[in-house]
């Protein structure tokens, strides 16, 4: 048996009717960017969320670049951003000139810690961008009320945590904005590049549409430095589309979640994801913690399952960051992490057969060792 990461062209069979008709409109209308399927999907993106508005854009770095640019964060600001993410959170940062601060994570959720975040905090910092990672929310309501006493606007980066709900509340919904990315493997995909900002402030909403378009307001005039960050009329109907299938596809992500639980939850020296309290976790990304990960892995490549490292290297060490003063031993949990992370196969495609599979191969690979 082969057991992918994730299988999207089984989920493009699952619904290609839908998604071929989509695609066909766009063409026989011709009408081809940020158009009346993109305002569709906006307003059903919205109201999934209770949010005012909802601006759609060409990826979700581009959506974290326009609120900060939006905000006006530029070069001497500072902006938090936790060490263990996907490196575009710490890039939208820094494309506006401004300085990554980064800070490190809980061990358990793998999420930014509010006390670290505190102790960061100084009259530079413009901005603090939690990272609901792997489909967790992070607890930025321990954050909010000391962030908005101070008029720190916080931004939170739900890339991976399309749904995900802490308390209640949609990732999305809890700072000024919340932005999303439709990059094709995400839990909700574009066939192509595709992002979104969530907010209920209407002058930023304003803002953010007139970056998306070359700053442009109204037909001929441009009032600002803005961007072609216009999302594309076929990702807009692909997207529309597939959005009414998202809570059921979450749901089977969460089945196969359990499934990895009752499977490997017994076995000693591996550390399973945490779900936090109150947090309903949409697993982007199934993450395992092992110190033997290079050797589990290899076994898993050797027995036909593919796996992933969400990430191997710290942003905080990276060769773009690691000059402006961070070295190894900085941030000690994220460094850690990112020697024992291992992604399982995840997917809503996966069958029980395939997760079972992966389950019995784990668990020989720890009897053998
Ligand atoms: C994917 C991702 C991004 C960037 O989104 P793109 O659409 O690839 O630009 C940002 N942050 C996180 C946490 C991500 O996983």
């Amino acid at each position: 048996m082969h057991v992918p990461l994730t299988d999207l062209a089984l989920q493009y069979q699952s619904i290609k009717s839908e998604i071929d008709e989509g695609i066909r409109r766009v063409f026989e209308a011709a009408d081809f960017t940020n158009s009346t399927w993109v305002k569709r999907f906006e307003e059903a993106f919205a109201g999934m969320h209770g949010a005012r508005h909802c601006i759609a854009v060409s990826n979700g770095t581009a959506a974290l670049h326009a609120v900060l640019m939006a905000l006006g964060i530029g070069p001497g600001d500072e902006v938090i951003v936790p060490a263990t993410t996907f490196v575009a959170t710490a890039m939208a940062v820094s494309l506006t000139g401004a300085r990554p601060v980064f800070t490190d994570i809980t061990p358990d959720t793998c999420t930014l810690d509010p006390p670290k975040v505190k102790k960061l905090i100084n009259g530079n910092t413009k901005a603090v961008i939690p990272v609901h990672l792997y489909g967790q929310m992070a607890s930025v309501e321990l954050l909010a009320d000391m962030l908005k006493s101070r008029g720190i606007p916080l931004i939170e980066d739900c890339a991976q945590a399309h749904l995900a709900r802490r308390k209640g509340r949609y990732a999305g919904t809890m700072g000024l904005a919340g932005c999303f990315s439709f990059y094709p493997v995400k839990n909700l995909g574009a066939f192509g590049e595709g992002g979104a900002i969530l907010t209920d402030d209407d002058t930023l909403a304003d803002e953010l549409r007139s970056i998306r378009t070359y700053g442009s307001a109204g037909k001929f005039l441009i009032e600002r430095i803005g961007h072609n960050y216009r999302l594309s009329e076929i990702q807009g109907s692909i997207l529309e589309k597939k959005l009414p299938h998202l809570t059921r596809w979450t749901d089977r992500r969460r089945e196969i979640a359990d499934l990895y639980r009752n499977g490997l939850g017994d076995i000693d020296g591996l550390r399973l994801p945490v779900i936090a309290d109150e947090n309903e976790h949409v697993f982007h990304l199934y993450v395992i913690q092992t110190p033997m990960r290079d050797e589990l892995m290899n076994f898993l490549t050797a027995h036909k399952i593919q796996t992933g490292l969400h990430y191997p290297v710290p942003c905080h060490l990276q060769p773009v960051y690691k000059k402006p003063g961070y070295t190894a031993g900085d941030l000690p949990v994220s460094e850690r992490h990112a020697k024992e992370c291992l992604s399982l196969p995840m997917s809503e495609s996966h069958s029980n057969h395939q997760i079972q599979y992966v389950i019995r191969q784990i668990r020989q690979f720890f009897i053998d060792s």
